[in-house]
């Protein structure tokens, strides 16, 4: 593997029974990068996510991931060793829970963590980074908007200070003003925290905008790859996402 490569993909390939939804991709991500994986409905970018977190079973091919203690095996790993080995998913739909309050919430994505202190320091980082979820802390998040909640799947997954997060659609269901606020946010967030981002998207504008690079995904393969300006400069891509 590279230095500096924090989850190398070869030849991955997951099926749901008989149905193949990934087939033969690879793929990398270099340690700090925001990669976008951009496909249509059903192109298989959720079940790449499922096969990262060990929420799929059928899973070959291989995928190395580089943790501080090392590289591994992802495959055939479960969900909760991906989260010990600082991978944290934030699935489409948000996944708060929706009866606990914000900070509850928040306190809850820091549940592997020992640091007590940094804990609370982060949790007053994250209040400031979105002043909206402290002014709502004591309230139950399923009172939040479609845009909050998004924000709080964001702050929940960093309250766990992860090495790679994992967004599935993050830009799903919001409104566009909605959208360039979330993103602007993210794009502070790498670069204050140099984490590693795999950025799943249908939005391939906004997703290419905040992106270093991106891989396109067609019925299970990775058709096209290249750095954010590249992608965005392709005729595929203009024509099938970018709607031009
Ligand atoms: P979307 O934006 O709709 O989530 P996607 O690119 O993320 O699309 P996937 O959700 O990965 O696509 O789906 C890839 C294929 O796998 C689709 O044909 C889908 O119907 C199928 N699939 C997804 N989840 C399951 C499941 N739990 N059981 C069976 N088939 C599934």
């Amino acid at each position: 593997m590279t230095a500096g490569t924090v989850l190398a993909a070869e030849n991955l390939s997951a099926s749901y029974g008989p149905l193949q939804a990934l087939r033969e991709a690879s793929f990398r991500l270099g340690e700090g990068e925001v990669v976008a994986l951009l496909g249509a409905n059903g192109a298989g970018k959720t079940t790449t996510l499922r096969a990262i977190t060990g929420s799929i079973v059928q899973v070959t091919g291989s995928l190395e991931y580089t943790s501080e203690a090392g590289a591994l095996s992802l495959i055939g790993t479960a969900p909760a060793d991906a989260a010990r080995h600082g991978i944290a998913h934030v699935p489409q739909g948000r996944g708060t829970f929706t009866d606990l309050s914000v900070e509850d919430n928040l306190r809850v994505g820091a549940m592997t963590r020992r640091d007590r202190g940094e804990i609370e320091a982060d949790l007053d980082h994250w209040f400031a980074t979105f002043p909206r979820l402290k002014e709502r802390r004591r309230k139950p998040a399923g009172n939040l908007s479609g845009g909050e909640q998004q924000m709080l799947a964001v702050a929940r997954a960093m309250m766990m200070r992860p090495r790679l997060l994992l967004l599935d659609e993050p830009s799903l269901g919001l409104a566009p003003l909605v959208v360039a606020d979330l993103f602007a946010t993210l794009g502070r967030l790498r670069a204050e925290l140099g984490v590693t981002v795999l950025l799943v998207e249908q939005n391939a504008n906004i997703a290419l905008e905040l992106a270093d690079r991106g891989y396109v995904l067609e019925a299970g393969r990775i058709v096209l790859e290249g750095t954010a300006a590249d992608l965005m400069a392709k005729d595929e891509i203009q024509k099938a996402y970018l709607g031009q």
